[in-house]
């Protein structure tokens, strides 16, 4: 076997990507990195969370994205149309984060990242993408092809940060969907929409209506992003085109239609499908895969680049380690996977809630007492990834004990209580 070019590979420049490249290339290893796009590329995800400005503290790169001047969010509006109720969350002060983060256009985030990356001394070849990897036990050895033709590349670690593509996962593993979450996401950006004004400008607003949720994220300037979520029947069912299926649902949601009253859409209709999934494996021998690459759920807590982010920060603890003892086995990147996990769970079981109308009435009606606000509040900002104190668990345990009584009280008052997850 030849000698490798580099100690590790990282496919995939995204934020997962860019984020292990980078605190590994810090850390003193020799990273190539393999991009498909050439960047500034559009990609859906652009709502950031508090708790991911830390990550970019410690990267090194939170004063080129400060410095860039993306709106700042605040908070987020939560409201259900079937319900007529409304809700704004804040971000707390005075926590292990900060009280507020960024909407940002994923095209220009994802550039300042990468270029971080390059600059932290990773060798990023991009255009290029990775076609196939084959992992030995001194190795990997990945071939593709990029603008000078193909390429072979030999490394003695693998990252996996290709997202949805789940290059390992699709190639020599397995893609289990969600039940369930069969849903499409149809979204563009618009200018001219209605602003809120002061500390309300950049929250990140969700609307839940009779066909599934839009999301409505406010850039700095004038443009704005507008998606829809719907289950996947109502698109497979849908004769005409896409932008027409857009435009009707945004009819059917009063609050986003009001909004968008003399706005100009910017971008093509853009579509996701098929976003619910867990892939295995998500680690092996001399192997480890980070953020979307492992799985992906729901997009309504805007947790996606935090989790792509704060798993490329772990797995680079990891890999790290595992030079600095020469031992590469797949046994010793489980406490990575569990990390990975208990830090998605919070995020997996609110989604999985915030479709019951039991849970939902009491989010748009929160209860003050017992801390469960402050502990939904943690969950909003992405503050429980690194692990949830015992007050928080508790306080969360109270929700949803609270949630369950509310599914008896609206049983008998006759309300609907089953899960929208089939909408
Ligand atoms: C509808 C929807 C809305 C969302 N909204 C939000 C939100 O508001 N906030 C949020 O935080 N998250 C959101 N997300 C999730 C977010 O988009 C992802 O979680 C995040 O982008 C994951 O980052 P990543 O680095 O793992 O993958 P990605 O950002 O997808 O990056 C993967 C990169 O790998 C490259 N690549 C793929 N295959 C190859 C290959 N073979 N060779 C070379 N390169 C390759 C791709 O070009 C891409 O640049 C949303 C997701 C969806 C579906």
């Amino acid at each position: 076997m030849s000698a490798p070019d580099c100690q590790v590979a990282v496919v995939g420049g995204g934020p997962g990507g860019s984020t292990v490249a980078g605190f590994l290339a810090r850390a003193g290893l020799s990273v190539v990195l393999f991009e498909r796009e050439a960047f500034p590329r559009f990609h859906v995800g652009e709502s950031l969370l508090p708790a991911t400005l830390p990550i970019l503290a410690r990267l090194g790169a939170l004063d080129a994205v400060t410095r860039r001047g993306f709106q700042v969010k605040h908070g987020a509006l939560f409201s259900d149309q079937e319900m007529d109720l409304e809700q704004r969350y804040y971000f707390l002060r005075d926590r292990p984060w900060p009280h507020y983060s960024f909407q940002v256009p994923r095209a220009e985030f994802d550039t300042i990242l990468l270029e971080h990356a390059r600059a932290q001394g990773v060798d990023v070849r991009q255009p290029a993408t990775v076609e196939r990897v084959t992992l030995d036990r001194d190795g990997v050895t990945l071939e593709g092809v990029a603008a000078g033709g193909a390429f072979t590349t030999r490394a003695a670690f693998l990252v996996d940060a290709t997202g949805r593509d789940a290059l390992v996962a699709s190639r020599i593993g397995r893609r289990a969907r969600v039940p369930n979450l069969g849903k499409v996401a149809l979204f563009a950006h618009v200018r001219g929409a209605e602003r809120a004004s002061g500390i309300d400008e950049g929250s990140i607003r969700i609307h839940v209506f009779p066909d599934g949720w839009f999301w409505w994220i406010p850039f700095a300037g004038d443009t704005t992003s507008v998606g829809c979520v719907m289950h996947a029947r109502t698109v497979r069912e849908w004769r005409g085109e896409l932008d027409e299926l857009y435009d009707a649902m945004v009819s059917r949601c009063w609050r986003v239609a009001k909004g968008l009253n003399g706005a100009e859409r910017v971008t093509p209709v853009h579509r996701a499908a098929n976003f619910a999934y867990v892939n295995h494996p998500a680690i092996g021998d001399r192997f480890v895969a980070v953020g979307d690459a492992i799985a992906f759920v729901d997009p309504i807590f805007s947790g996606g680049v935090h989790i792509a982010m704060s798993s490329g920060e772990l797995a680079a603890r990891a890999i790290v380690d595992a030079f600095r003892d020469g031992r590469f086995g797949a046994r010793r990147f489980r406490a990575y996977e569990r990390a990975v996990w208990r830090g998605v769970k919070p995020f997996f079981r609110f989604i999985q809630k915030y479709y019951e109308p039991a849970f939902l009435e009491l989010f748009l009606k929160p209860c003050k007492r017992l801390g469960m606000f402050d502990a939904v509040l943690a969950v909003l900002a992405g503050g429980v990834f690194a692990g949830m104190p015992l007050r928080t668990r508790l306080s969360l345990e109270a929700l949803f004990a609270l949630v369950r009584m509310n599914v008896w009280v609206r049983r008998r008052a006759r309300l609907p209580v089953e899960s929208r997850l089939e909408w």
